[in-house]
């Protein structure tokens, strides 16, 4: 065998690697049913890879770590996360532009997770590394009942 047939032979592996791939990803929208479902009770729930343990929310069907489609759902029982970074958002899409201007962050959950979602409170306190209070919008369904509330410097875990 030469090196054209060894190339050939690595093509062949990563296309079989692909197709695996797209056949569990066909899943997905059980996952992110269940997901949805579980903001709409105001909770959240994400995946553990049965392999590495690895956590993901949302429920991902394949670990991004080690690719394992051995996953289960798992309540994440997180209240309190931390801001990584936000961005203020002027112009809103039309459900939200009796919000805007608001905020979006991207929250480190105390569990390990991130999450995008609306940050609520004083804009005057917006500052990475705020201590955030997960909460869900009643007026809301789905993933955009997210948010979180800015929590006062002085709080302690
Ligand atoms: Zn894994």
């Amino acid at each position: 065998m030469g090196p054209r047939c060894f190339t050939f032979l690595r093509h062949y592996e990563i296309k079989v690697k692909i197709m695996k791939y797209e056949e569990t990803v066909i899943e997905t929208p059980r996952f992110t049913q269940k997901y949805k479902e579980a903001i709409n009770e105001d909770y959240l729930v994400g995946t553990q890879c049965q392999d590495c343990g690895s956590t993901f929310l949302p429920p991902r069907s394949i670990c991004k770590d080690c690719k394992s489609p051995r996953t289960k759902f798992i309540e994440i029982t997180a209240e309190k996360g931390t801001l990584l970074t936000y961005t203020i958002i002027h112009v809103a899409p039309p459900s939200l532009q009796h919000m805007a201007p608001y905020v979006v962050g991207i929250v480190e959950l105390e569990t390990g997770q991130r999450l995008t979602a609306i940050i609520l409170g004083d804009p005057a306190e917006l500052k990475i590394g705020k201590k955030v209070l997960l909460s869900f919008d009643s007026e809301t369904k789905g993933p955009g009942r997210l948010r979180f509330r800015l929590l006062p410097d002085d709080h302690s875990d």
